[in-house]
């Protein structure tokens, strides 16, 4: 018999050397020096805040110094800042599987919710039912029913695993069903196409919040034939702080998109002037008002962190990533007390694994603490994010091993873990 902590050590050793071997083998691994990550720290919360691609801090000198500082107003014409919103907008566009001329960068994803909802139930005018997931963030929730308030509509909350069935029975009175690709508490991946044909076979349109999901893994928006879909810069797309969100509205919807808050942005002539709104024709009518250029600027820097990059090959080492973290906690977190909250299907995980623990909040401020940055989400799960783009395995041995360490070891139950700070 070994005793447990030599059995211990030789689980460490073992998964380690898998790491370094799964590294060694890994086509994307120099992506990672298109971001600057501080040392010492370990990142797994690229799914709340992308971490910091080299190409920002120069593209936002140059935005604040030269563009704005030199160029003044003339920028708007000579460093073409009145196209950024359309010119980001297939940037990203590229990366959700939207051809050019459908997808518009600027404001935040609840305003961008706002307002392709509207629109979106507004292509139904005959039914009364906006559809969304009672699991779904809650600003999604929230827009919903201040848009079914608006609109005079009512709010069913459906589990995504109820959808079908409603749809079949009541799909008449549907007019939108709002949905996310990706659960963000579990880490979920749903079926975005048979979700998207089954709202449709209803008579129903489709929105997608795509927060969880662009820049993580393949979205085929066009494919898929989705109508509507919003989502935000700041996640796998790495744009920074309240970077800007996008809209995507498919070609077939934009004469007909009739949003709710139409700025002088998307009018056919924003210098005549006029003083009643004249919807641009295409995508065009989906921007707003003026748009954050010092933030719209470094989002566009941050995409090309993806140049050359395809996303069937992100996905793979993501799901590389994903897989090793379950296997690394199947091994070394057994009988402490966490359940694992993500599918372990691939094709059902998106890029990130949650753990669930009665002691989540502290456990992940001793994580962060020592340099493992995830973050946890109430009541009692432990969330984990990998971007491929920079994450390794060896990052995902450090953190499964370090979570053994301030668990077995009792250091979570420290007083210092347990205050909550404003964010969590
Ligand atoms: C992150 C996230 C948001 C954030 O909305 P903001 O307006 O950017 O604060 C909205 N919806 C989902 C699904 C998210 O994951």
């Amino acid at each position: 018999m070994t005793d447990p902590d030599t059995r211990v050590a030789g689980a460490l050793k073992r998964l380690a050397d898998r790491a370094a071997l799964l590294d060694a083998a890994d086509e994307l691994a120099h992506l990672r020096d298109r971001f600057l990550l501080p040392d010492g720290v370990v990142y797994l919360d690229g799914n709340s805040l992308g971490a910091l691609p080299a190409a920002v801090p120069p593209a936002v000198e140059d935005a604040v110094r030269r563009q704005w500082g030199t160029d003044l107003i003339r920028s708007w014409n000579d460093n073409a800042w009145w196209d950024a919103p359309t010119r980001i907008g297939d940037a990203i566009g590229r990366l959700v599987g939207a051809a050019p001329g459908q997808v518009v960068c600027g404001d935040s994803t609840s305003v961008q919710l706002y307002n392709a909802l509207t629109a979106a139930a507004r292509l139904r005018p005959d039914r009364t039912l906006l559809l969304t997931d009672p699991d779904h963030f809650p600003t999604d929730q929230y827009i919903a029913d201040a848009v079914a308030r608006v609109l005079g509509l009512t709010v069913r909350r459906v589990p995504v695993a109820e959808l079908p069935d409603v749809l079949a029975a009541e799909g008449h009175r549907v007019a939108v069903a709002a949905y996310g690709p990706v659960d963000y508490r579990t880490g979920e991946l749903y079926d975005t196409a048979a979700l998207t044909a089954a709202v449709h076979g209803a008579g129903a349109v489709v929105l997608w919040d795509l927060c969880h999901a662009a820049g993580a893994l393949p979205v085929e928006l066009d494919a898929i034939e989705a109508d509507f879909a919003v989502g935000c810069g700041y996640k796998y797309l790495s744009g920074g702080p309240g970077a800007p969100a996008f809209v995507y509205v498919a070609a077939r919807h934009q004469d007909a998109f009739d949003h709710a808050i139409t700025g002088w942005h998307g009018h056919a002539a924003p210098f005549a002037m006029e003083g009643t709104y004249t919807p641009a024709s295409g995508i065009t009518r989906a921007r707003i008002g003026t748009p954050p250029l010092l933030s719209m600027l470094a989002l566009e820097a941050a995409l090309t962190a993806f140049d050359g990059v395809e996303l069937p090959e992100l996905r793979a080492k993501s799901l590389s990533l994903t897989g090793f973290f379950l296997d690394c906690a199947d091994i070394l977190l057994d009988g402490l007390g966490f359940t694992v909250a993500t599918p372990r299907e691939p094709e059902r995980r998106g890029s990130q694994v949650s753990l669930r623990h009665e002691h989540a909040y502290p456990m992940v401020q001793a994580l962060t603490a020592h340099g493992f940055i995830g973050d946890m989400r109430a009541p009692d799960i432990l969330r984990f994010g990998f971007n491929a783009l920079y994450v390794t395995h060896r990052d995902v041995y450090g953190v499964v091993a370090e979570l053994l360490r301030v668990t077995a070891g009792g250091e979570y139950a420290d007083d210092r873990y347990a205050a909550r700070a404003t964010v969590t």
